[in-house]
């Protein structure tokens, strides 16, 4: 083993000496060397001086120490096997304190651990150590070691060093790729020269050890928060954006916003014409922040950090409050010494802040700012929601009641209407009646001026007849409770053409009529369709002059049947077609019209086609004539009107 150990050393010593010949060769030919390559001779002269002061100087508690260092990295609890690791400092050295100490981003030192040979582990408090030490370290990332801190030029005088009386002090920089993130420090207050140079090799690569162990566990740390963070936002963003009820997404706001920042005291202020006005509170002591906060009102142009906000739609952290010149303060609220808000936007416009307080300065950094803002999106995202949702709501609720109120409305028209026609038709028959005896000359012989005015009168109770009779159709066929049976449409069409037979004699035009030899059965009112194809055709005669056809074609087509009356009359302009079918609609309407009617027959042949399932249809073109078109569903052999559905 002692031979062993004579090898080792042997051959770690000729390394060394060969390696410094190497760079020295290298420095003779060329005074400059980069810097990287200058650090790595530098780190394996360590290693190699390191591996000869372990076996040829401390023994055993060193070479356990060193050995025991890779433990670090896989333990659980990082800061207890430090811990322990440092106590045992006191028994391979012969310090009387030991400390490690981390270094903020700021470079502020925090004891981490502090251990007395005396006493064990110590609080940081009790630990009575050199800060400017420390601090020199820090600096310049070098190792200090002193034998007498009282005479040595660099440190005598300070306050530390003479208050504690220190002597000897050893410390070694923590350091992570260059940067010096923290100390071992060692002292001891009653001897001179108690650490030697092979304690500072020794205890350096305890260092550089232990500086890994807690970078690893500092990103292990950073990384576990990150990802825990990222939970919790994604979480608060399913819990804020789970309702639409408005009242309910600011409740839940409230409860998230504690999970994405962790404060004392949080609102949610909405804005409304530049006053920011708070709507939800939590955390507030009875009294008297409650009576505070309960819906306080701030004029945004009054606060620079809501006004800040608002102009830049970014987050605002105030480490400091009460140090902080754009702060208001607020009498009786100095307790808020920390401040963290982000804005709550929908597109570019600011509707509100999300804000939370902290009882300790330094409690918000940047990132909690960050994390607040992409917070602020998800609840601003849900607010809108809500509130758009609640605006539909209350519009589909007008429109409802417009509906009902004009479903009303028509109910109470078709009701008059049905009273009236009703009312109507007994006087009219009654008239008719009496009409009827004076053309039939059985009331006396009429001259011929009272002929011509009973003629009169007879055509406009003819009218007036038809009229009632169609306004009646209209309001019982909307009711799509008529009685319906299957039969031959062909005859129908038959005999309503035969009807008018002497009319399209009498206004010099020609009929015809077309139909396929195999009749075609369909399911319907024939009372109905019979009127739909009489106001057709009457159409079709009105409106052609003398001279012209009239032409009335049934043709099959798959499932349908099509009913075509056509004419070569005075044709309907393309601005008209859509207006035809409505009730009471005449292309000339006008007093002095040529043409009688009361523009009741579209619609009714309108609504009746429809009420059976069919489409009714317009080709026109003015001073040629014009092609109605109606289909019906064919009545299949099972008795069902065939699978055609009515398009339009
Ligand atoms: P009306 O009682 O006036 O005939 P309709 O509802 O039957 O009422 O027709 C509405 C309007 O459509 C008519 O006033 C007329 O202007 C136009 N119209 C209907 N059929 C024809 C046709 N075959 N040729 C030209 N115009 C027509």
């Amino acid at each position: 083993m002692e031979d062993a150990n004579k090898a080792g050393n042997g051959a770690a010593l000729a390394a060394l000496l060969s390696d410094m010949e190497e760079v020295e060769r290298r420095l003779k030919q060329s005074p400059i060397m980069p810097v990287e390559e200058l650090r790595a001779h530098i780190r394996e002269w360590r290693r190699l001086a390191l591996t000869l002061t372990r076996q040829s100087l401390q023994g055993a508690g060193w070479q356990l120490l060193l050995g025991n260092i890779g433990l670090l990295n896989s333990s659980l609890d990082l800061k207890e096997t430090l811990q322990i690791a440092m106590n045992s400092l006191f028994e391979i050295t012969q310090a009387e304190h030991c400390c490690l100490v981390l270094f903020d981003e700021e470079g502020n030192a925090e004891v981490e651990i502090a251990c007395s040979r005396d006493r064990g582990s110590i609080e940081a408090s009790e630990l009575e150590f050199s800060h400017t030490v420390v601090q020199d370290v820090m600096r310049r990332g070098q190792v200090v070691l002193t034998t007498n801190a009282q005479l040595d030029p660099r440190f005598s005088g300070h306050d530390s060093i003479v208050g504690y009386q220190l002597r000897s002090i050893l410390c070694v920089p923590l350091q992570v790729r260059d940067r010096v993130i923290g100390a071992l420090y060692l002292d001891n207050r009653m001897r001179n020269g108690a650490f030697s140079p092979s304690d500072a090799l020794l205890l350096g690569a305890f260092a550089d050890q232990a500086a890994i162990a807690i970078e690893n566990a500092r990103l292990f740390e950073a990384e576990r928060k990150q990802r825990e963070l990222a939970e919790a936002l994604g979480k608060a963003a399913a819990v804020v954006n789970s309702t639409l009820d408005l009242e309910q997404v600011l409740d839940n706001i409230l409860e998230q916003v504690e999970r994405v920042v962790p404060g004392n005291n949080f609102n949610i202020m909405l804005l409304e014409d530049g006053i920011a006005r708070t709507v939800r509170w939590r955390g507030y002591r009875e009294q008297p922040e409650q009576a505070h906060i309960v819906n306080l009102r701030m004029p945004v142009t009054e606060f620079p950090y809501l006004q800040e906000m608002v102009k830049t739609g970014k987050p605002v952290v105030v480490p400091h409050t009460l140090a902080d010149p754009l702060w208001i303060p607020a009498e009786g609220r100095e307790w808020r010494l920390s401040y963290v808000a982000a804005p709550l936007r929908i597109a570019d416009r600011v509707v509100g802040f999300l804000n939370v307080t902290g009882t300790t300065p330094g409690q918000f950094k940047a990132p909690d700012g960050e994390r607040l803002e992409v917070f602020a999106h998800y609840a601003a995202t849900a607010l809108e929601n809500a509130r758009l949702y609640q605006e539909l709501r209350r519009h589909a609720g007008e429109l409802a009641s417009t509906v009902s109120r004009l479903q009303e409305l028509d109910r109470l028209k078709n009701e008059f209407l049905q009273t009236v026609s009703h009312e109507l038709r007994t006087p009219v028959a009654v008239i008719q009646g009496y009409l009827s005896l004076l053309e039939s000359s059985d009331l006396g012989e009429l001259r011929p001026e009272q002929r011509e005015a009973v003629t009169i009168i007879s055509r406009r109770v003819r009218a007036l007849t038809n009229l009632v009779r169609d306004v009646t159709l209209i309001l019982e066929i909307q009711s799509r409770s008529f009685q319906r049976e299957p039969f031959v449409l062909g005859e129908l069409i038959q005999a309503i053409v035969n009807e008018y037979v002497p009319a399209v004699e009498r206004a010099g035009l020609t009929l015809s009529l077309e139909m396929p030899p195999s009749p075609t059965a369909v399911v319907g009112s024939t009372y109905y369709l019979r009127r739909a194809f009489e106001h057709l055709l009457e159409n079709a005669i009105k409106f052609t002059p003398a001279g012209g056809s009239v032409r009335v074609r049934l043709s099959r087509q798959g499932e349908w049947v099509r009913v075509q009356v056509s004419d070569t009359g005075i044709g309907i302009a393309p601005e008209q077609r859509a207006r035809i079918f409505e009730r009471f609609y005449q292309v000339d309407g006008s007093a002095t019209r040529q043409y009688g009617g009361m523009g009741l027959g579209l619609a009714v042949v309108k609504e009746v086609v429809e009420a059976h399932g069919g489409t009714l249809s317009v080709e026109s073109e003015v001073g040629k004539g014009s092609i109605f078109t109606v289909s019906l569903p064919v009545l299949n052999e099972g008795g069902n009107p065939g699978r055609a559905t009515a398009t339009s």
